[in-house]
């Protein structure tokens, strides 16, 4: 069974690309009937910020995200939050030091800048010249009894022939971890481990089979295979992810708009468009995967790049592709995710978004749930109009169907179905410009008549044709261009100079609003 974890650290809200990875994870354990963590890492007490985890998980069941391990819901591999796993890392990092693979260093940090300085002077690439190796025994327990502050650190390059390193996106690497530094801390002084060493133990503590994580781990990915190998332990597959990129291709930053989910959250996107966006994202193409990744066998080992596939190109779902969470799990391919970092474009959003919003209002509970969804919202952007109920909500959904991008523009589009229209705008004015008021309150006349002879309830009944023939035909007796004769009943109900159909309207507001709102507007 594949088993997958999501691993954020706690260091503020969750943002698109943390949702994204989620998203990942989420879609290929249920693609081949595998779970997924939610695993807290919480090493880095400097960085980490209250109320972040509570953000995070608030942020997944909005997006219905559902982990099946993690905070709250306890499994069998737990401690989720990598703090409460701290004896485990000391355990691994003593076993890596009784076999020679990792050593305790005493230097302070006066000391360790002026041997990094010394080694960059002398032309070396080396940040450490590893001399806390080479103390003795005796000499180690004694500074440890002195209780001397240490960390421990990794003896690197002692495996004389490393297999070459396989990442299911980028295919094989070359060797990208002389980019690290000299052998990289896996405890520090205050006992809390590095990323590195939590990450590997807690992965094969966990038996994680995949790891999909952010592009940026990929330099230390031959790291981390090292522990493997030192350890004995039989590394998961692993899958780096590229970063986000604004259109302009620049990176994702909080300067660079809205990034953080919350911030989508309270702005009425609606979550399957979210998640349909941030999957295109580097989604490459869409061919049949109908296995788990096991290992690197399927590709060309002799090749030093991503190995190429006949699919990538050709079979690519266009950027506004629509698919509902099932369709993307059973559309979720790992081998075809590009490498190459993902452009994430608002303006593909908007698209995504009205399409969902349109699939999801075409059913009863659909409509129910977007109604239930925009009516706190509703309720304040109209603070005192008793309009803003559920049905009513439901009401204007279904009368602006197709014209909303995003379900917050109801007060956009239509606040004439919550509150009187605003008559005195310019754009109002406009709309009556042509016509005198003696005139105007004809044409209104006209329209209650033709309601109130005909009754509330055969107005509703009859059609569209039917109206429209009846009000073509007073228009004749009074001479006005239809364009004229019909702004003016759009000025009187709703103030705007688009929107629905103008019986779609009436229906919406009902008798007693549409007859009051043409009288008023005859002042
Ligand atoms: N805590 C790491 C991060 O937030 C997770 C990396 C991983 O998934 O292994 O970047």
């Amino acid at each position: 069974m594949v088993l997958l974890r999501f691993a954020p650290s706690p260091t503020g809200p969750l943002h698109l690309g943390g949702l994204r990875m989620a998203l990942y994870n989420y879609l290929y354990a249920r693609k081949f009937g595998g779970k997924w963590i939610l695993r807290i890492e919480d090493t880095d007490t400097t960085r980490s910020v209250p109320g972040s985890v509570e953000g995070i998980r608030k942020a997944l069941s909005w997006a219905g995200l559902d982990y099946d391990y993690g905070p709250e819901k306890e499994g069998p591999h737990g401690p989720y939050f990598q703090s409460e796993r701290r004896d485990l890392y000391r355990l691994y990092a003593n076993k890596l030091i009784d076999k020679g693979q990792a050593y305790r260093c005493f230097c302070s940090a006066d000391e360790l800048a002026d041997v990094k300085t010394r080694l960059a002077r002398s032309g070396s690439n080396n940040t450490y010249d590893k001399r806390c190796l080479h103390l003795s025994d005796e000499e180690v327990a004694r500074k440890v009894k002195a209780g001397e502050k240490f960390v421990v650190r990794i003896n690197d390059g002692i495996i004389p022939t490393r297999p070459p390193t396989h990442d299911i996106v980028y295919g094989y690497v070359r060797d990208a971890h002389l980019s690290l530094a000299t052998d990289p801390v896996l405890l520090k002084s205050d006992l809390f481990p590095t990323y590195h060493l939590a990450s590997v133990v807690d992965d094969h503590e966990m038996g994680i089979t995949h790891v999909l994580r952010g592009e940026e781990w990929l330099p230390s990915l031959p790291l981390h295979l090292d522990l493997y190998t030192h350890l004995n332990l039989t590394p998961p597959q692993f899958a780096h992810i590229p970063i986000l990129l604004n259109p302009d291709r620049t990176k994702m930053s909080k300067r660079s708009g809205d990034v953080q989910v919350v911030d989508y959250m309270h702005r009425g996107w609606e979550p399957q468009a979210i998640l349909n966006w941030l999957a295109l994202a580097g989604w490459g193409a869409k061919h049949e995967a109908t296995a788990p990744i096991t290992d690197g066998s399927d590709t060309d080992s002799s090749s030093s790049s991503r190995p190429s596939s006949p699919h990538r190109l050709e079979d690519a779902p266009d950027s506004t592709h629509l698919m509902t969470i099932d369709e993307m799990i059973s559309d979720f391919d790992l081998s075809a995710l590009t490498h190459r970092s993902s452009v994430l474009d608002g303006t593909k959003l908007e698209y995504i978004n009205k399409h969902h919003l349109m699939r999801t209002w075409s059913t009863p509970e659909g409509l129910d749930k977007l109604a239930n969804r925009v009516h706190g919202h509703l309720k304040d952007a109209f603070k005192s109009s008793p309009y803003t109920t559920v049905d009513n909500i439901k009401n204007a959904i279904t009368l602006l169907e197709g014209r909303l991008t995003n379900i917050y523009d109801i007060p956009l589009h239509a606040p004439y179905l919550f509150v009187d229209p605003d008559w005195a705008t310019a754009e109002a004015q406009n709309m009556i410009r042509k016509v005198s008021a003696d005139q105007r309150i004809q044409i209104l006349d006209v329209f209650i008549t033709l309601i109130q002879t005909n009754g509330w309830f055969t107005f509703q009944a009859a059609s569209h044709e039917s109206i429209m023939e009846s009000l073509h035909h007073e228009r004749e007796k009074l001479d006005v261009h239809l364009k004229v004769f019909m702004s003016v009943l759009r000025h009187a109900l709703t103030g705007m100079k688009d929107g629905p159909g103008i019986i779609d309207i009436v229906r919406a507001l009902g008798h007693e609003r549409t007859i009051a709102r043409l009288n008023a507007a005859k002042d």
